[in-house]
């Protein structure tokens, strides 16, 4: 049940010669990889690119029909190991991941994947989760290609580009026996646009048309003596044919320019900011004729020295727009021409930022100094820095016109997200045994590093919440608590976390989110997933990949289940977890749908139980304003966006009252944690009922009559009162 359904899109992809596609980058990818002739495709979800694997799994109706075998990998290691089988076969595959985070986790495969090297076509397309929008450590996949010496393809955002740079990918990835990496930023991952398509190809083997005999190479088995032939390999053979394949079928792209004397060398990924940058300080057009010559680098390693030195001979200065730090294109490009005695100046880091998103206003700024810096030939600078100064301006005033800064708006859980209750629980629990030492983990439960909860010591890799308590613990004075959802469990944590604490007679508590999904990253599936939606929560499970049963099978004793929202129940388990003389290591399963998915998931029954008139009862918590003590203690050990504040109708007092909003999914966290922590009793139930039967309604006219009738005497014992 993912986040986001392509039943519907993935009808494009049976589209076929002459017609024409109309959609989204993600969608044009998993169309090129059809045309393109592939048997399996894998991959593990993250953003950009989880909606690759969206596609890929809605599409498998598509996919069976052309016998192409689709992979739900249970990492991004898994997936890279699937490359396997395009490296003794012509068989061509891709797999998907997020970069950095999933490569590095992926990187063991990959180092042999191109040491053995391919006969078939093998792609990565990765997901370059960089910049801003990014929810991971800033790095960039660049290094990895160098290290390992994968073909790195940067294809110029629109779809054509991108649809080209997939066909040719598995010709160069063939033509070279290596594997090759298909960089998509998030923009070139929901860029909208269209292409000319072709018929889909079937592999040369698939399910359809499987391989009879099974080939054995002792030259691409990863052991000495054929690793020292495969490294000689890589550079004497397969470096110098990728070198030649890109120059031959101009992978590359030179746009010409009338002021020739200077020239931009970009990402392909950042030519749409490049090009938007000239066109703003009129340098080009809207159909990008653009008076700069500007060298897109579709390709961004390995570099063609050649092409290189053809573009920059003639010119005073060049300017690279290389997103990210180190700057390795600035440098391998200086170093090319230092050594082919160029002497054309390369500037790049400084007018550029050295760090960080190269955003439209940053590529501007970068090209407008440039400009500026070098006076290209025939360029009239005064209106170009004239246009720059308007547009700088115009920001300025736009900053004044605001007056305060638009305050940052942080990501936190979801309203009613059962994972948030377990830490209201965590800082209640310290009240009773003490500070404790969190280590946290990657998923949505991280934001519990955030306000109000600020839980959460160390973040080390996904999965790997219990394995980065392993230093820490035996030097604290208390047990240290780590954190792991249930995908961060399949991933590596059973392994890399549980099996080893075990192993070691690791002496810790583990706290495991079981929330049915990989939440964070659009609600794809894993091993204890339940069919449709909900999970397997409570006791222990008789069949299905079960976390309790993978538990016991590597040798955990202390076992405890808990439902996140009974805060009292979550306190006393991890009490009990703290304090208890058992030593090894104690794991509560937190068991809590993610309500973001079960809102999902309910929503159409509910409507359509309302449509059939059947009776629906809505839960909804409030605040009784006469009642709140303005303290907003709630609200500290919450942090739910329903719970909030507003004005007091109170004359007498000025502090703004707690207040529930109407978004409020009836969780049951204000009650439980007003309760536990002997909070003001200011929370009240409602039950709102739709399509009401006659028992409700008798009982609503009983509670009207008896409110009634107080209130008449209420009024009565004023008046007297007041006589
Ligand atoms: S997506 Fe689900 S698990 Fe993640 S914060 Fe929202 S409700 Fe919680
Ligand atoms: S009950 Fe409280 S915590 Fe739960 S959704 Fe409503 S306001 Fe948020």
């Amino acid at each position: 049940m993912a986040e986001r359904s392509f039943k519907k899109e993935v009808e494009l992809l049976r589209l076929g010669d002459g017609d024409t596609f109309e959609g989204e980058g993600i969608l044009a990818v998993t169309k090129a990889l059809l045309q393109s002739g592939v048997s399996y495709v894998g991959g593990y979800q993250g953003a950009p690119v989880s909606h690759l694997m969206d596609v890929l799994n809605d599409a498998r109706p598509i996919m069976h029909e052309l016998g192409v075998h689709v992979e739900t990998c249970a990492s991004e290691a898994g997936a890279a190991a699937m490359l396997g089988a395009s490296v003794n076969y012509p068989v061509r595959g891709a797999a998907t991941w997020k970069s950095t985070v999933g490569t590095n986790v992926a990187s063991d495969a990959l180092s042999n994947l191109a040491s053995a090297g391919v006969t078939g076509g093998a792609m990565i397309v990765i997901g370059e989760d960089y910049g801003e929008g990014s929810s991971i450590i800033q790095e960039r996949s660049h290094a990895f290609a160098m290290k390992s010496q994968i073909w790195l393809v940067d294809p110029r955002p629109n779809l054509p580009s991108i649809v080209k740079m997939v066909e040719q990918g598995f010709e160069l990835s063939e033509a070279s026996s290596t594997p090759v990496m298909l960089e998509l930023r998030i923009r070139a991952c929901h860029v909208h646009g269209r292409f000319a398509t072709k018929d889909n190809r079937r592999g040369t083997f698939s399910g359809q048309n499987r391989i009879a005999d099974p080939s054995f190479d002792y030259g691409r088995i990863c052991l000495p003596p054929a690793t020292y032939v495969q490294e000689k390999d890589k550079i004497e053979r397969r470096w110098p044919a990728a070198v030649n394949f890109i120059r031959d079928h101009d992978m590359n792209e030179v746009f010409h320019g009338s002021a020739d004397d200077v020239g931009i060398v970009c990402q392909g990924g950042m030519y749409n900011a490049v090009i938007r940058a000239l066109q703003q300080v009129g340098l080009a057009d809207a159909f990008g004729e653009s008076a700069i010559p500007i060298y897109c680098l579709n390709v961004t390693y390995p570099l063609v020295p050649s092409e290189v030195t053809a573009f920059c001979a003639s010119k005073r200065a060049v300017l690279m727009v290389e997103e990210g730090q180190p700057a390795y294109l600035e440098e391998a490009v200086n170093a090319i021409l230092r050594k082919s005695d160029v002497q054309t100046r390369v500037m790049g880091k400084g007018l550029l930022p050295t760090a960080g998103e190269y955003t439209g206003e940053a590529v501007l700024h970068g090209v407008a100094r440039f400009v500026e810096g070098a006076v290209p030939k025939g360029v009239d600078l005064a209106p170009v820095l004239q246009r720059y100064q308007q547009i700088v301006d115009a920001k300025a005033k736009a900053v004044r016109l605001l007056g305060e800064p638009i305050p940052t708006r942080p990501p936190g859980f979801c309203t009613g997200c059962p994972e948030r209750p377990v830490f209201s629980a965590m800082k209640l629990a310290e009240q009773k045994v003490g500070k404790f030492h969190v280590s946290a983990d990657i998923g949505c439960h991280t934001f519990s590093t955030l306000p109000p909860f600020n839980i959460g010591n160390t973040v080390l890799g996904y999965g790997l919440g219990l394995a980065s308590s392993t230093g820490i613990g035996p030097n604290m004075d208390r047990r240290v608590v780590s954190v792991m959802g249930d995908g961060g469990f399949w991933h590596n944590g059973l392994t890399s976390g549980v099996a080893n604490a075990v192993f070691n007679d690791d002496d810790g508590v583990l706290v495991i989110m079981n929330n049915g999904y990989t939440s964070a990253t659009g609600h794809q599936a894993i091993p204890s997933s339940v069919k449709g939606g909900g999970i397997r929560s409570g006791a222990f499970q008789p069949d299905g990949q079960d976390i309790e049963r993978a538990l016991r099978g590597v040798g955990v004793k202390w076992i405890r289940h808990v439902r996140t929202y009974s805060v009292s129940k979550v306190i006393g388990t991890l009490r009990d977890a703290m304090t208890t003389k058992r030593g090894g290591l104690k794991v509560i399963i937190a068991d809590g749908e993610c309500q973001l998915a079960r809102q999902r998931r309910i929503r159409p029954e509910v409507s359509a139980k309302v449509k059939a008139g059947n009776r629906v009862v809505r839960t909804r918590f409030g605040v009784d304003e006469d009642v709140c003590t303005g303290d907003h203690s709630c609200i500290r050990l919450s942090g739910c966006p329903s719970l909030s504040v507003k004005p007091t109708s109170d004359p007498l007092r000025d502090d703004p009252v707690a207040h529930v909003n109407n978004d409020c999914v009836g969780c049951g966290l204000c009650g439980e944690v007003s309760h536990a922590a002997v909070l003001c009793p200011s929370f009240f139930k409602a039950d709102i009922v739709r399509n009401p039967g006659r028992l409700d309604r008798w009982r609503q006219g009983l509670r009207d009559r008896v409110i009634s009738r107080l209130s008449r005497s209420s009024d009565a014992t004023r008046q007297e009162n007041a006589a």
